[in-house]
């Protein structure tokens, strides 16, 4: 099911996502909606907290924006957590569903390795290079409560502030249903 996108400015996007219980019986439809929500949004990654859901879930499908050389990348992402991530960073241009409208270049590590559930609650332990890697920090990022932007100086900050006032208020133009409320 599709659900509407959270904007920035909701309290849920700066909380920190509650640890997912496996076997929890919401769990399979919690993330078909976020396949639908994400696919909709014509998206690349989604977190729960975004669906107006403080879990540490999220799903990341970057085929569509891969190099032919990489290996195609969709999965589902539960409990994560990064176990390291290199000193040596890569700059990206990032936008974020729930921030329409803004795309900044965003400086991040260019490698981690990540231990995750996949959504048969096999365990894995991966390392990642490229935008699946970048794709990925974003999300987790989601669930600890932090969003691109708080990477950007404060002089650019300062100069989107006008803008981010207004998509916190809900002026915005997409074609996918948006919330600017969710506590
Ligand atoms: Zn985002």
């Amino acid at each position: 099911m599709v659900r509407p996108i959270v904007l920035y400015s909701a309290p849920i996007l700066r909380r920190k996502a509650q640890e997912v219980y496996l076997h929890d019986p919401s769990l399979p439809q919690l993330i078909q909606d976020l396949w639908d929500t994400m696919y909709n949004a014509e998206g690349i990654g989604l977190a729960a907290p975004q669906i107006g859901v403080s879990s540490q879930v999220f799903v990341v499908d970057v085929r569509e924006v891969q190099s032919p050389n990489e290996q195609p990348f969709k999965s589902v992402f539960i409990n994560p957590r990064i176990l390291s991530a290199t000193s040596t960073l890569s700059i990206r241009e990032e936008g974020c569903l729930s921030i329409p409208g803004i795309r900044e270049r965003i400086a991040r590590p260019a490698e981690i390795e990540i231990e995750y559930y996949d959504e048969r609650f096999a365990l894995h332990r991966r390392h990642f290079t490229g935008i699946v890697a970048r794709v990925i920090q974003h999300e987790y990022d989601h669930l600890m409560g932090r969003l691109f932007i708080d990477y950007l100086s404060p002089v650019r900050r300062q100069l989107l502030r006008q803008r981010l006032k207004r998509i916190a208020a809900g002026e915005v133009e997409v074609s996918y249903p948006l919330t600017s409320y969710v506590a």
